[in-house]
């Protein structure tokens, strides 16, 4: 069995932005000339997701109004109160609450099988680094396994 990793670093530039990274992943793919196998799309942080779906713009609304319902930015989270928090409190800390809870409903990776050389993507079927918080540096680490 080979492994082959790679990285994407990706500066963000709004939130929420989904950034398709699908066309970056299949270059990885060709370049590890794994045929048969699987990749793991890996987001280093708790305030990016990763995941499959449509790129489509209207869509994409959608789902940011979704993510914005189910934990809204202007909601109160514990998090966010710089007044009690004292645990992994940085230099410039800023309010993300709600960007936590929407990645605990999206996830920090996704399995792609590959066969033949090719991710299994169905038609419609995009990856995305999915930014939650505000523009930051992201790291995406992509594993190809196989043979
Ligand atoms: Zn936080």
């Amino acid at each position: 069995m080979k492994i082959r990793t790679y990285n994407i670093a990706i500066d963000t530039t709004k939130a929420p932005e989904f950034v398709d990274i699908t066309d970056k992943v299949s270059e990885f793919i060709n370049d590890s000339q794994i045929l048969s196998g699987f990749a793991v799309v890996y987001s280093k942080h708790t305030t990016a997701a990763i995941k499959i779906n449509e790129n489509e713009p209207l869509l994409l609304q959608d789902m940011e109004e979704f993510l914005e319902q189910m934990a809204s930015r202007n909601a109160t989270y514990r998090h966010n109160d710089f007044s009690i928090r004292t645990v992994n409190m940085t230099e410039n800390e800023c309010p993300n609450g709600h960007a936590h809870c929407q990645h605990l409903l999206l996830g920090t990776s996704e399995n792609i099988p590959i066969i033949n050389g090719n991710l299994q993507l169905g038609r419609w079927q995009r990856i995305f680094l999915m930014e939650l918080d505000m523009p930051r540096p992201r790291e995406v680490l992509v594993q190809v396994l196989g043979e």
